[in-house]
């Protein structure tokens, strides 16, 4: 897991370089997505910022989030039946766990598992650019309360 406050310095150095100003809010965002594995919506993330900035915009969040895309320093999870959710600390294809009750998602650490694409790809030739590996279940914290 990267180190919280390192990651949020390397994002503000990045969004910096390419001429973007760091408001309160927008650091308030970056500190909302690298804070912990809940791969926030944006709606999380707005909830969230609304409590420190109640003038604040959902605009103001996809804008962050858009400018972080185009930079490849977010990665967006897309669901055909819920939000998007996004992964600050970790912008590159990594393995996930998803719970199908709460829709809790988290990145579980099993060394080798991310390997498995790259050997996949070598093996047939290909040159890997993507991969998505998501498992589905129920969480520890769904499955004591059912
Ligand atoms: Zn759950
Ligand atoms: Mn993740």
């Amino acid at each position: 897991m990267t180190d919280q406050r390192s990651r949020v310095q390397e994002l503000i150095q990045r969004l910096r370089e390419r001429g973007c100003r760091i408001t309160p809010q927008r650091l308030a965002i970056l500190h909302i997505l690298t804070r912990d594995q809940s791969h926030p919506s944006a709606e999380d993330i707005f909830k969230e910022l609304y409590t420190q900035f109640p003038t604040t915009s959902r605009a103001t969040v996809y804008k962050m989030i858009a400018v972080l895309k185009e930079m490849n320093e977010i990665l967006e999870l897309e669901f055909s039946d819920q939000s998007n959710r996004y992964d600050g600390n970790r912008p590159y294809p990594h393995t996930h766990l998803i719970c199908l009750y709460c829709g809790a998602i988290s990145d579980p650490e099993h060394a080798g598992l991310d390997d498995l694409p790259r050997e996949l790809a070598l093996h047939a030739g290909y040159e890997l650019v993507s991969y998505r590996f998501d498992v589905y279940g129920i969480c520890p914290a769904c499955r004591a309360t059912k």
